[in-house]
């Protein structure tokens, strides 16, 4: 294995893994097993007791896990990586591990849908209180946090209205309150953004997009420091129990090793696919952080390598102009999810923010007629065709 730290391209190819220890594969094997076979009684104890390293079962760890785990810990800048069965999973065993009733969480305004649902369980069911806040100012953040605010919580970009949330600004004002941040990093994949390395504690993704890349596997992953993740391994991992199966670990670490050159495919569409929007006589507004007129442009140059894949706009007209808008298109599929070799558009109002009241999603602005897309990985020229073509019947 190589010995100093590469750069981040070679690190989503080679952290992790040294082949000389799996007989010379060069490839991280898939160990697709439940349970290991221990020498003898006393190393099944010593290994429950925690007094000798090596694999028990596969809800306690995993060796393709595991590679998949020390990868990421690289590409985020964490001491360690957990990975889960589902970007919700991670979620709810870090939101799970970080309070207790009568605490209180700080939400960045705008979130995703599932999130929301899972907040909105854990204050009816264990009495834990949360706010939404914009996060634009050390005044207003001060005023937001409470004595018994035990998490800040993070989304940025915002899901669906590209919004952005300044890590310096927040970290300055919670670190001073001995508060964790916690970042959904799913929009932006660690090619993109690296919140670690902007001092926030612990970073989450939806695996299912962009680190894996090809729509073919429903993961999660938490990174941040040794202890933390030591704790949620030993308690909501574990006994919660949404881990990740070996054959998704070994499909997500395929998938890793084209992030960056996909990454920049996502990114350069994208910005394609802004520039013919913005300027479309049948668009109303248009959501991306690369437009100079975005209210978080600076914050995107700050703390993003690149704008990122995803684009949000409203359609001139009510929610049904943008049903039959979608309807209409022709390469470009109706789906939920992003990060895929397909492009893919989808109705936030009545799918992935549906659960949340119509009131609440007027205060995230998400409005019936807004569609966010995710941009593919095919020729733009093909997407803009198609996106034309439909804007047209409308
Ligand atoms: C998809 C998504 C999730 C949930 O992840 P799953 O893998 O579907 O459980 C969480 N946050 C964001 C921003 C997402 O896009």
């Amino acid at each position: 294995m190589k010995q100093k730290k590469a750069r981040f391209d070679t690190e989503v190819i080679h952290a992790g893994y040294d082949g000389k220890s799996h007989l010379g594969s060069l490839v991280p094997p898939l160990y697709q097993s439940s349970t290991f076979i221990f020498d003898n009684a006393v190393q099944g104890e010593r290994r429950f007791a925690g007094e000798e390293a090596g694999y028990i079962y596969s809800r306690l760890g995993n060796p393709t896990v595991k590679i998949l785990e020390d990868r990421m810990a690289v590409l985020e800048h964490g001491e360690a990586a957990l990975a889960f069965g589902s970007g919700m999973a991670a979620v709810s065993a870090v939101l799970v591990s970080l309070t207790k009733t009568g605490d209180h969480i700080l939400c960045s305004q705008g979130v995703y849908g599932c999130t929301f649902g899972l907040l909105k369980l854990m204050n009816e069911k264990y009495k834990i209180e949360y706010n939404f806040s914009k996060m634009n100012s050390v005044e207003a953040l001060e005023k937001e946090i409470k004595p018994n605010t035990a998490c800040i919580y993070i989304e940025t970009p915002i899901n669906p209205t590209m919004k952005l949330v300044d890590f310096e600004l927040v970290v300055k004002t919670a670190k001073e309150k001995g508060i964790p941040v916690v970042v959904d990093n799913t929009f932006s994949s660690p090619y993109l953004q690296r919140p670690i390395a902007h001092g926030c504690d612990v970073v989450i993704h939806s695996a299912t997009k962009y680190i894996c890349g090809h729509g073919d596997v429903v993961a999660g992953l938490v990174i941040g420091k040794q202890e933390f993740l030591k704790k949620v391994a030993k308690t909501t991992q574990k006994d919660i129990g949404g881990v990740i199966s070996p054959f998704d670990a070994w499909l997500l670490l395929r998938g890793l090793k084209t992030l960056p050159i996909r990454m920049d495919r996502h990114c350069e569409n994208a910005s394609r696919i802004f520039q013919f929007l913005k300027t479309h006589p049948k668009i109303d507004k248009i959501y991306y952080p690369g437009d100079p007129d975005h209210e978080d442009y600076e914050i995107m140059k700050k703390q993003m390598e690149q704008p990122g894949g995803m684009v949000s706009f409203t359609i001139k007209g009510t929610k049904e102009t943008a049903q039959q808008f979608i309807n209409h298109l022709q390469l470009i599929h109706i789906a939920v999810s992003l990060g895929d070799p397909e492009t893919l558009i989808q109705h936030p109002a009545s799918m992935t923010h549906a659960v949340i009241p119509a009131d609440e999603r007027r205060k995230m602005e998400i409005e019936d007629n807004l569609l966010r897309l995710s941009a593919g990985l095919e020729a733009w020229e093909d997407i803009l065709e198609d996106l034309e073509q439909a804007l047209e019947k409308i």
